[in-house]
């Protein structure tokens, strides 16, 4: 390290530089102790000279090109680890050899891989609801932004009916029992493509890419009956059921707004009696 640390004056930011300023005086040592002791002596034998001269200078080239490819892993360890730091994911992973440098790439290569997979499961941990181990809201809005410019969709906002009671009669513990089992039927009711997450408390967000509001309204209608023929919820008197609010939308660029109007007809669900699916009529003309 002291030698490394002392010759940091030679291009201190470029390490290569100083490698191959090193290997050029090594490699013209032998010529310049010719011309030394050429002078010394007085004579001048250009046979010797000349050869040697030559010599020196395809050794010259040889070794730069040769310290400039042995150095090949340490650029490429360096660059991953840059991919690292600006948050890229590391695709191309070399595999080093088994000595210094490589065994240097090689432990460059698994850390960039165990950033990645930590960064991508915090990055998942933070999006996901706990309870449920579906999308929380800002999972939700993450993946709705990703929704094509332009592409019609609904979006439906599930509100379970006197949650709060189940709370206050059976306990905390078996609302949240509940709340992950009306999770899994709702995924189980929508498609791969529909985007399932839990808004908030005994609130769920649905968007359903590429249906209009008519039949995201027929097949929210099926958890309804389903849940009416197959109840789910500690009290068999009193199943659990739910009120749905739909609006439809163009483009990620609108979900905000229809989060609102799907709240507003939530809103309308609810006041109705509870139990039903309600649509936001403002724009059914578009759908
Ligand atoms: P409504 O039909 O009008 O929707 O009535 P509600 O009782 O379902 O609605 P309200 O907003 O009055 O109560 C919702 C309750 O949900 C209150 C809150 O304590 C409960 N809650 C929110 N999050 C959780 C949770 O994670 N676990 C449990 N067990 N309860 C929760
Ligand atoms: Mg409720
Ligand atoms: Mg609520």
């Amino acid at each position: 390290m002291r030698f490394y640390l002392a010759t940091r004056f030679l291009f201190p930011r470029h390490f290569h530089l100083r490698i191959f300023t090193i290997c050029f005086v090594a490699v013209h040592l032998p010529l310049l102790t010719f011309i030394a002791s050429q002078a010394v002596i007085g004579e001048w034998e250009w046979q010797i000279f000349v050869p040697l001269l030559l010599a020196t200078l395809a050794g010259t080239l040889a070794a730069i090109y040769a310290l400039g490819a042995l150095l090949a892993p340490i650029r490429q360890a360096s660059a991953m680890l840059r991919e690292v730091q600006d948050g890229k994911p590391v695709v191309d992973v070399p595999a080093g050899g088994r000595d210094l440098a490589g065994e240097l790439l090689d432990s460059v290569g698994l850390a960039a891989i165990a950033t990645n997979t930590r960064i991508s499961q915090l990055r998942d941990a933070a999006e996901r609801d706990v309870l449920t181990g579906l999308r929380n809201r800002r999972g939700f809005l993450d993946a709705a932004a990703h929704l094509r410019a332009g592409t019609r969709a609904t979006l439906a906002l599930v509100d379970i009916d006197f949650f709060k009671r189940i709370n206050d009669i059976f306990g905390h513990d078996e609302g949240d029992m509940v709340l992950r089992e009306f999770a899994s039927r709702l995924t189980e009711t929508m498609r791969r493509s529909d985007l399932v997450a839990r808004w908030g408390g005994e609130e769920f967000a649905i968007l359903i890419p590429g249906m209009g509001p008519r039949d995201a309204r027929a097949l929210i209608e099926r958890l309804r009956t389903a849940l009416h023929a197959d109840p789910i919820g500690p009290n068999p008197e009193e199943p659990v059921t739910f009120s749905c609010g739909l609006a439809f939308l163009r483009g990620p660029e609108q979900i905000a707004v229809a989060m609102q109007r799907a709240d507003k007809a939530l809103y309308a669900a609810k006041r109705a009696g509870r139990d039903r699916i309600e649509l936001d009529e403002a724009r059914m003309l578009d759908a």
